[in-house]
């Protein structure tokens, strides 16, 4: 269709993205000045589709965490941006704008938090509530393809049916799977972090480990051999692989270069915490000289922590037989025992979403961005928010939480700068 065909639509702010951080920008620009119109252009038909599937269909609103600083370290790529935003948008102010709203908020066990009625529905209807009492106007079924900057105070947006010419645009489209689907950024010549995903757990194809699917230890210590990368926490081992927080943190700050390795890295885990291999080694040749005819398949008190399916599955990988005594164990075998119980390698090959649940590693460069207004430093009426920019959190609430938080910042730059 030529240009000159297309319905040209002005209004005074167009968000690109009816998402999480879409919705959050427009209602809190509303509210500070209903001068404006605010028109969201949303490229598909669903209206926070993520927001409603989020959370397992709960929605994990932010996370208990009330110190900016402390808040900053849940995000691999964000935390030093961040650190000022969460001085002016946080957890409390979070919880504040839904209770303003009528929805109470729940802390879980794990500092997660949810709404008290347990469905991402009330946070939907909030949002589209407040956006049709605000007279936010919304254009599904609108894919911006270019952004144009006509003279620093007037910007087009163009759809495959119409165009919109507006004061300020706001960037809120999101994670996008691939660099190419960042392709209507390329008039405003912006350096973007090529995407990949974080999120993830990690998979053991055809590892004898997976046969203990199901088994978990509370206490872990996992980490990358080729990156370095370590953290402690539950380990799930599952019917593919290994899951779990201490995972999928892994996999969050490890995404690139996981990626890098095209997901082929080695695994290795401590069963133990408080010893390591030349330590627990020393233990097991105690436990072999103070009961040298007792059975090796009676758990020791140090691995009393360890189902016994995985304390058989360290004596089989030892080739420790079932009716063994420990005099009968060798040194070689004591050798892969200590190693299993601390050192544990597992080759690990290819990843799998975790309960469908993922965000994206890259986006606009933090150093595109003011972060005190969200304003784009080359394009002053370009204001940005959410998954789009190079942010993004662990699992736990975080990476709405940077949506709220950017978005609030976007909005009340535009409503105290237009
Ligand atoms: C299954 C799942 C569960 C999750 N659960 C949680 C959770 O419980 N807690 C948490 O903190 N995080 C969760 N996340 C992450 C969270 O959903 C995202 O970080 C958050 O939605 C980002 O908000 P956003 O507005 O930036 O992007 P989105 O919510 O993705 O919204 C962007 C919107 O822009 C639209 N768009 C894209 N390109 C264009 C274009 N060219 N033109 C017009 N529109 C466009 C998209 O269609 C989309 O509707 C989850 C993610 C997934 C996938």
């Amino acid at each position: 269709m030529a240009e000159e065909q297309k319905n040209l639509i002005e209004t005074d702010i167009v968000i690109i993205g009816g998402g999480a951080a879409g919705f959050f920008t427009a209602i809190n620009l509303a509210e500070q000045r209903p001068d404006l119109r605010i028109l969201i252009v949303e490229k598909t038909l669903l209206l926070l589709a993520k927001v409603q599937i989020s959370g397992g269909g709960r929605c994990n609103v932010t996370h208990a965490c009330f110190d900016p600083q402390k808040l900053t370290s849940y995000y691999p790529r964000g935390h030093k941006e961040l650190l000022g935003p969460f001085h002016i948008f946080n957890t409390n102010h979070t919880i504040e704008w839904f209770k303003k709203r009528n929805i109470e908020l729940k802390t879980e066990a794990d500092g997660r938090m949810f709404p008290v009625s347990n469905t991402s529905e009330t946070i939907v209807q909030c949002f589209l509530q407040e956006a049709q009492k605000q007279n936010i106007r919304i254009e599904k079924k609108f894919e911006v393809q270019e952004i144009r900057n006509l003279n620093h105070k007037t910007y087009e947006i163009e759809g495959r049916y119409a165009i919109v010419r507006a004061k300020a645009v706001v960037l809120a489209a999101g994670g996008h799977a691939k660099e190419s689907q960042l392709e209507y950024l390329k008039t405003l010549n912006l350096e973007i972090v090529p995407p990949v995903p974080s999120l993830f757990t990690f998979n053991l194809p055809q590892h004898p480990i997976t046969q203990l699917m199901g088994l978990s230890v509370a206490e872990t210590e996992i980490k990358i051999l080729e990156t370095k990368d370590v953290f402690r926490g539950p380990l799930l081992i599952t019917h593919w692989g290994l899951s779990g927080p201490a995972v999928l943190k892994l996999s969050a700050f490890a995404a690139r270069k996981l990626h890098d390795l095209e997901y082929r890295y080695t695994v290795r885990v401590n069963w133990c915490l408080e010893y390591n291999e030349e330590s627990i080694r020393q233990v097991l040749m105690q436990i072999k000289s103070e009961y040298a005819y007792k059975k090796a398949n009676q758990k020791p008190s140090f691995a009393a922590h360890l189902p016994q399916r995985l304390w058989e599955y360290m004596l089989q990988s030892a080739e420790i037989k079932d009716g063994d005594t420990w005099q009968n164990i060798n040194n070689k075998q004591m050798g892969i025992l200590s190693k299993s119980l601390c050192a544990m390698d597992i080759p690990a090959q290819g990843k799998t979403t975790f309960k469908e649940e993922f965000v994206t590693c890259g986006g606009i460069k933090g150093k595109e961005i003011d972060f005190k207004t969200m304003q784009l430093k080359k394009h002053p009426g370009i204001f940005v928010a959410g998954e789009i920019i190079n942010i993004d959190g662990i699992t736990g609430g975080f990476n709405f939480q940077a949506a709220w938080t950017t978005a609030y910042i976007a909005a009340k730059g535009m409503a105290d700068t237009l």
